[in-house]
């Protein structure tokens, strides 16, 4: 099952609808241990990348799609988390730029390359407490399986299950970068913001592959 340009067009609205409802669970996560800012810009990303899918017309290129969204949030959310939070939408247009639709090989692709990015971009490793670290516990499960019996549904169903452990193993580790770093051992204890936003990221794809994909 791969999505189409309509139906990816509807898969990024459903994601800025999230981001604006999760305002403000999202900041009150960030205000533990951060500034309290995250929910607020998400959700001013979200709000903007929906005002320019809302002007696109309904088939564009799939990677269009992806590209404008990630690019909105850039410019819109800026600081660290604009360019680290959209580049996971700009790695899925590049995922899915020869394929014109956004199925499972592209789905997996940009995942593993947004991880290597945001990596490389914001320079946390493995266990810093930020969204690496829901981002590598998710390619991990994503590459260390032979993905080529599994359909779109199960591998994003993969993707929500091990973002969400990522997540959770947050809670017990010390933040070593960003603002949360400065709280040192009171980090502790606490999930961190950005890895349940990339949580929610995945858990949406999966819901709207498995109650809306066309499937086949
Ligand atoms: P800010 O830290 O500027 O207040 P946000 O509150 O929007 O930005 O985002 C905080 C989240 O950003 C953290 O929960 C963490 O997941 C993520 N983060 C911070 N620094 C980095 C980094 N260097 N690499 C990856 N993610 C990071
Ligand atoms: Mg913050």
């Amino acid at each position: 099952m791969n999505l189409n340009s309509v139906q990816v067009k509807d898969l990024l609205l459903s994601v800025s609808h999230l981001f604006q409802e999760k305002r403000d669970e999202l900041a009150q996560l960030d205000s533990i241990i951060g500034d309290g800012d995250h929910g607020i810009s998400m959700a001013r990303g979200a709000k903007a990348a929906e005002k320019q899918l809302v002007g696109m017309g309904d088939n564009e290129p799939v990677n269009e799609y992806f590209k404008i969204y990630g690019r909105t949030l850039i410019a819109e959310i800026g600081g660290a988390m604009g360019p680290l939070f959209g580049i996971i939408f700009t790695e899925f247009g590049k995922s899915c730029r020869d394929a014109q639709t956004f199925g499972k090989t592209e789905f997996i692709n940009g995942v593993v390359n947004a991880t290597d990015k945001v990596m490389d971009l914001g320079g946390a490793k493995r266990g810093d407490k930020t969204m690496v670290d829901g981002m590598l516990a998710t390619k991990d499960a994503l590459t260390s399986l032979d993905v080529s019996h599994l359909s779109f549904e199960e591998a994003s169903l993969i993707a929500m299950q091990s973002s969400k452990a990522g997540l959770e193993a947050t809670i017990d580790l010390m933040a070593r970068r960003g603002r949360s770093k400065f709280l040192k051992e009171k980090s502790i204890g606490h999930p961190d913001a950005g890895a349940t936003s990339f949580h929610y990221l995945m858990k949406q794809i999966h819901l709207f592959v498995t109650k809306k994909g066309d499937m086949k």
